[in-house]
């Protein structure tokens, strides 16, 4: 899916170049044989062309470049067969095209492709021209050799298979072990026709190989799990040893391997041990604080904290200078809070860590931000948006000018939505900005500016900079003044696309929250495109969800949203989720595109009674219609989507959300 939709964006993008091209390509069809044969022709000194027998008797003074349908070349002018056709082998492009992939079209052209580059592995020829995507080239690789295909998780690997080769072999080798049967070994490998690797296997493991045919990616996923996981911590070991360590002052390679530095010091150990676990969990954050008799660590996960451990206080102040250390914060400086970052490697993944201190009465508390980018880089099919607001919200991503803001209070996602759409956007053809504050996230495909107060840098100073330099796309982190909404509004009316976040509570909101910043009605009906206003539910754990038994009110209120009881589920708690019964979060949304009845409306009434009561008349869905949907599939619970939805400040704001729930 992830990419049918950026391939869909891109093309829009770039219809003029890329239309054109396309039609021009049946009419390139015919002549490209004759292409292919370099044309003896042309190498000629062409005095003599009536007599092509003659060509014929001439084979000796050709260079001889080593194929021999290149030396007897002037017999293809005679004869032209159906390239391939003869010395063809049945392989994956063949399967696709049975499997109604490919079309007959393109089975064409991968092959002209596949000659020019000198027949090639057809499978690298099938990517590089973006045909299918990888599952679809796994399933008919497996097609190919009668193998069966399977995505692998996890949860489907034995370790007592995986255990049967060494991890560094399986990884080199891009194979899983993933289940034994009697002497059989059943290996997961996305090249199945490698059969000197499966012969290793055999020999390595003493037992019997079957193969099924997987994905690279999903190896790669469920390796760098495995790992992770016989990576052991004994904790109570570590404090143990721990309570005989002071202060340690040494300085360590601090962008090392968490995982190769574990034999270490205690200390170390100690603070390894959190950060990896913390990436591990998914947790956002990582608070150590110190209180009266012990020290208290806390993760922050799918923004709750819970408690992971209280230890001796008299290890925190080492645990704490650890921290400073890796992060080149000053160790002697307790009391003044500091903040750094620190760059670590856990699993093979890059994080950034964003460390912030802060003296309190019995000690300094550090808090420790996780910026895993894996974790904020989603394709927009993953957000969680219903199918029609993902084609909505992508149509607005692909728009050449305007405003689209991204509403919500923090930690609401909405960095992740707008970072997930400009991910979709092709940054080779168009120049993507953005003004952060901070750069969170190092994005590979855009250009990002750090906001420097300290030095001038503001919003605005960067925003007026980055439109001298041709910009198409710019992101600003927020919009917090005057000066940045007009720039802003500027920008969108001189035909930029301009992406930013405001903290308002709905869409509606956002428009009365621009007039108030001080911009005219007129100039934000003319620029405004669209407001997506968003929150985060957690969802329900899958592993001990369960149907909720309900009382009576609460069976009448669920009846008056359309939901029976019987499907009202939520998680009883179990080990996986922390007794807590939700694993991970989605978003929920709210999308107002502004069409002529509300860029009318901006400019006649732009007050907020008045642009929701349009918005709830019109057919669009709240967040907390939204939320309404999610119960229904079961992926929330109720109490998750009243907890987001009815965080509004002031009474009328309730009000709004008892009439929009009784209707
Ligand atoms: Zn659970």
């Amino acid at each position: 899916m992830a990419r049918i939709f950026g391939l869909r964006f891109k093309e829009k993008r770039s219809a003029e170049e890329k239309w054109p091209a396309k039609e021009k390509q049946p009419a390139n069809e015919q002549p490209a044989p004759a292409n292919d044969q370099p044309a003896p022709a042309n190498d000629q000194p062409a005095n003599d062309q009536n007599d092509q027998i003659g060509q014929i008797g001439q084979i000796e003074s050709f260079p001889d470049n080593g194929g021999g349908i290149e030396e007897i070349s002037g017999l293809s002018m005679l004869y032209s067969p159906e390239q391939d056709a003869v010395s063809q082998v049945r392989d994956v492009a063949d399967v696709l095209s049975e499997m109604g992939k490919i079309t007959a079209d393109q089975l064409s052209e991968l092959r002209r492709m596949q000659k020019r580059k000198g027949n090639c592995d057809v499978c690298q020829v099938i990517k590089e021209l973006e045909m299918v995507d990888e599952a679809d080239i796994s399933m008919a690789t497996a097609g190919l050799h009668n193998l069966e295909f399977r995505r692998i998780d996890l949860k489907q690997v034995s370790k007592d298979a995986f255990n049967k080769l060494e991890p560094d072999y399986i990884k080199n080798n891009r194979i899983m072990p993933i289940a034994m049967r009697d002497d059989t070994l059943v290996v997961a490998t996305s090249h199945p026709a490698d059969l000197f690797i499966i012969e290793d296997v055999k020999r390595q493991a003493a037992m019997n190989v079957e193969t099924v045919v997987c994905l690279d990616e999903d190896i790669d996923k469920v390796h760098e799990a495995l790992v992770d996981e016989n990576t052991n911590y004994d904790l109570d070991e570590i404090i143990n040893d721990m309570t005989e360590v002071e202060v340690v002052q040494e300085h360590l390679d601090d962008t090392g391997d968490l995982e190769e530095q574990a034999g270490q010091s205690p200390v170390i150990k100690f603070v390894n041990y959190l950060i990896s676990n913390a990436v591990r969990e998914g947790a956002s954050d990582i608070h150590i604080e110190p209180k009266q008799k012990f020290m208290r660590t806390r993760y922050r996960i799918d923004g709750v904290l819970f408690e992971t451990k209280q230890s001796p206080l008299k290890m925190h102040p080492a645990i704490v200078s650890r921290i400073k250390i890796m992060a080149d914060l000053d160790i002697s400086e307790r009391r003044l809070p500091q903040d750094g970052k620190i760059k670590v490697s856990v699993g093979n993944r890059a994080i950034d860590l964003r460390i912030s201190t802060l003296p309190t009465t019995y000690g300094e508390k550090v808090v420790v931000r996780v910026l895993d980018s894996a974790s904020i880089m989603r394709g927009l099919e993953q957000l969680g948006m219903e199918s029609d607001v993902t084609e909505a919200f992508g149509e607005q991503v692909a728009m050449p000018h305007g405003i689209l803001l991204v509403t919500g209070p923090t930690g609401s996602g909405k960095s992740t939505t707008l970072y997930s759409a400009l991910s979709q956007m092709d940054g080779d053809k168009l120049n993507v900005s953005t003004v952060e504050d901070p750069v969170e996230y190092e994005l590979g495909f855009c250009n990002q500016v750090q906001i420097i107060d300290k030095i001038g840098l503001d919003f605005a100073s960067a925003l007026r900079s980055l439109l001298r330099q041709d910009p198409d796309v710019i992101m600003i982190g927020e919009i917090r003044d005057n000066e940045t909404a007009r720039i802003a509004v500027q920008a969108a009316l001189t035909g930029h696309l301009v992406l930013s976040t405001l903290h308002t509570n709905d869409a509606a909101c956002s428009i009365t929250r621009l007039v108030d910043i001080g911009i005219e009605p007129y100039l934000i009906a003319a620029s405004l495109n669209a407001v997506l206003a968003q929150r985060l539910v957690r969802k329900i754990c899958s592993n001990c969800k369960q149907v909720q038994p309900v009382s009576e009110h609460v069976a009448k209120y669920v009846k008056s949203e359309g939901i029976k009881t019987g499907q009202i589920f939520h998680g009883a708690g179990c080990d996986q989720c922390r007794g807590s019964g939700y694993v991970g979060r989605v978003g929920i949304y709210e999308f107002l595109v502004i069409d002529e009845l509300f860029r009318d409306m901006i400019n006649k009434d732009s007050s907020v009674n008045n642009m929701r009561r349009a918005f709830h008349e019109s057919d669009r869905r709240s967040l907390y219609d939204d939320g309404i949907l999610k119960v229904k599939q079961g992926m929330t619970t109720m109490e998750e989507v009243l907890r987001v939805t009815k965080v509004y400040g002031t009474n009328e704001d309730e009000d709004f959300v008892e009439n929009i729930g009784s209707d």
